[in-house]
């Protein structure tokens, strides 16, 4: 059997602190009033004390940052531990993601409010500038988007239901460009004019050659009470058809399904 250390307790400085059934406890007792009640538990928020952290932690050490501590509400977060004035006690940390850094590489933290890197939190020579809020034009990013961010820079999907300052709806994909999140609504570029680029706006998905006149293409977002997704005008304009979408309806109310084609002089037809 292997023989367990000293382990001089630090409250007292008398005692020793031995592996009970449910505790590292200080065996000082010399009558009521003269005794130790320092003790390290089994586990902390859901974390097992080893033999190992109990060294740490009796000499005065911080341990590592342990991911996913848990709250008795069931909500989590990180923390070292460390002793203080006869108790082991929490040092709280933010969060950080397993993907680093795109820019410097640094750790990404997460705040209550956002994914920021360590090297952009500093609040004198930050020398990163990544800050991802969490909410953005009060869409809650979800973390495969922030994971798309930080890997391509750009998400896949439009993202359909943020709102803008005066509580209108607009889609856009986000992209991530020097650490800033910008909109960006472009689907393709216009079928027609071929150099313009194809947006999607409030209520259509219009040429940016529109404003010069020079080009008039446009398709409204809703069509026969469905609403087109852009990555469905993005196929219908660059193979001039889609697959059969389902869910359009006549106007007495008749369920019907189609593709959507367009034609030569670039208008849409349901075919
Ligand atoms: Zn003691
Ligand atoms: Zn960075
Ligand atoms: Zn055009």
């Amino acid at each position: 059997m292997a023989t367990q250390k000293e382990w001089i307790c630090p409250k007292c400085g008398k005692g020793k602190i031995l592996k009970g059934a449910n505790a590292y406890a200080c065996n000082y007792f010399k009558s009521l009033d003269d005794k130790c009640d320092f003790r390290i538990y089994e586990t902390y928020f859901g974390k097992e004390i080893t033999d190992e952290l109990v060294e740490q932690l009796i000499s005065g050490q911080e341990t590592e940052v342990f991911q996913d501590l848990k709250k008795k509400d069931g909500s989590t977060f990180s923390a070292s531990l460390f002793y203080e004035d006869g108790f082991i006690k929490p040092k709280f940390r933010n969060k950080t993601l397993e993907i680093s850094c795109p820019i410097c590489q640094g750790q990404i933290e997460e705040t209550p409010f956002a994914y920021v890197c360590e090297n952009a939190l500093e609040k004198e020579n930050t020398s990163c500038s990544l800050y991802i809020s969490k909410v953005i034009a009060k869409h809650r990013l979800s973390s495969k988007e922030l994971e798309e961010l930080l890997t391509q820079s750009h998400t896949s999907s439009f993202i359909s239901d943020f709102e803008d300052g005066e509580g209108e709806n607009f889609s856009a994909r986000l992209l991530l460009e020097e650490g800033k999140i910008i909109f960006n609504s472009l689907v393709c570029k216009c079928p027609k004019c071929g150099d313009g680029d194809l947006r999607v706006t409030k209520k259509s998905y219009s040429c940016s050659n529109w404003k010069n006149k020079s080009c008039d293409f446009s398709i409204w977002r809703e069509i026969s009470f469905r609403e087109i997704t852009p990555e469905e005008i993005k196929v219908l304009c660059e193979d001039k058809i889609t697959p059969v979408l389902k869910g359009f309806k006549a106007k007495d109310g008749k369920k019907y399904d189609g593709k959507l084609s367009l034609n030569d002089d670039f208008k849409i037809v349901i075919v």
